[in-house]
């Protein structure tokens, strides 16, 4: 047994089964095949799992077949459906005892902790470790994971999520890393919605949306979405704005998040009439057909 858990914690060579090869996916399973680790790849998608191959991943034709000989499972999927059905059918039970699973994918925090029960009452430890950080930071090695998980699951996911990522941070017990990533983009959706809304009066009221920018990044307004992804062409930092909202992260995901936050929201009876008016803002914004766009573009609203 004692050799058995000092092969789980090696840091290279280790068979990973990575399921969910998308966006986001496919450049972290790269990374791990980079970082010298055997990667066992499976997604419905047959173009992804081509690329997956490309990568350096080896493309199984079902999850049983891709999780059959894993020390360790990750996941990158789009909603918490799928990883329940995922991880119950096809990978609890079917990997091998003692592996350890790392769901990635951002999905409500009640299905997050069912499923890590599940996992944790057949034998396995298991992670949710949602990101920060979009397809280039997934690309670049450069994400940083909030896991939620007992210490020792999350000793045995960290040398796996640091070959993906710049930051790896244990946020508290399972289910803490969703909780961990709702409420941090729904402060993001709420300052960035607070920045459009002050960059648009100032404009009205004559003032250079400039040199608001440069007064208010130095002074109280100073915020991420002022100053390191300002919302208006020509203004301020290089940010999806001047490349016209495309690229960044898209107002769809934006409105995923801000949806999960609500229904946590409600379920831990928490008021949020600031995350409530966001999420009503960004639902109306998508529903324009503004869903590709970089969320940044709600300024263009005002
Ligand atoms: P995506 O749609 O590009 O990729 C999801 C992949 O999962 C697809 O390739 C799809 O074919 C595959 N898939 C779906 N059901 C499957 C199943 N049953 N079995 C195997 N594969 C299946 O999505 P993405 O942009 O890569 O996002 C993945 C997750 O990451 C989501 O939860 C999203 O919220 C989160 N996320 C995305 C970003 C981003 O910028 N794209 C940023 C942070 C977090």
């Amino acid at each position: 047994m004692e050799g058995a858990v000092t092969a789980f914690r090696r840091e290279k060579d280790m068979k990973i089964a990575f399921i969910g090869l998308g966006n986001m996916g496919g450049g972290m399973a790269a990374n791990l095949v980079k970082a010298g680790h055997d990667v066992r790849a499976f997604d419905l998608s047959q173009p992804a799992l081509e690329a997956a191959a490309e990568a350096g991943c080896t493309p199984f034709s079902s999850i049983e077949e891709a999780v059959a000989d894993a020390e360790a499972v990750v996941s990158m999927l789009p909603n918490g459906q799928i990883v329940k059905g995922v991880y119950t059918d096809a990978v609890i039970g079917k990997a091998p005892k003692g592996a350890v699973f790392l769901d990635c994918s951002t999905i409500d925090v009640a299905t997050a902790r069912e499923v890590i029960s599940a996992a944790n009452e057949a034998g396995y430890d298991m992670v949710d470790a949602p990101v920060s950080g979009g397809i280039a930071a997934a690309n670049g090695g450069t994400l940083t994971f909030m896991v939620g998980g007992t210490e020792a699951a999350f000793e045995r996911a960290k040398p796996v999520l640091e070959a993906m990522g710049k930051a790896v941070i244990h946020a508290g017990e399972a289910g803490a890393g969703q909780t961990a990533k709702i409420c941090n983009n729904m402060l993001l959706a709420i300052h960035m919605i607070g920045t459009a809304e002050a960059m648009m009066m100032a404009e009205k009221l004559g003032l250079d949306p400039q040199k608001f920018y440069e007064i208010s990044s130095q002074s109280s307004g100073y915020n991420w979405s002022l100053n390191a992804y300002t919302p208006l062409p020509g203004v301020g930092v290089e940010s999806p704005a001047d490349n016209d909202y495309k690229g960044g992260f898209a107002t769809g995901l934006m409105l995923k998040d801000l949806r999960l936050a609500m229904e946590a929201a409600d379920s831990a009876n928490a008021a949020v009439p600031m995350g409530s008016r966001a999420a009503a803002l960004y639902e109306d914004f998508a529903g324009a057909g503004n869903e590709a766009l970089d969320f940044s573009a709600i300024i263009k609203t005002y």
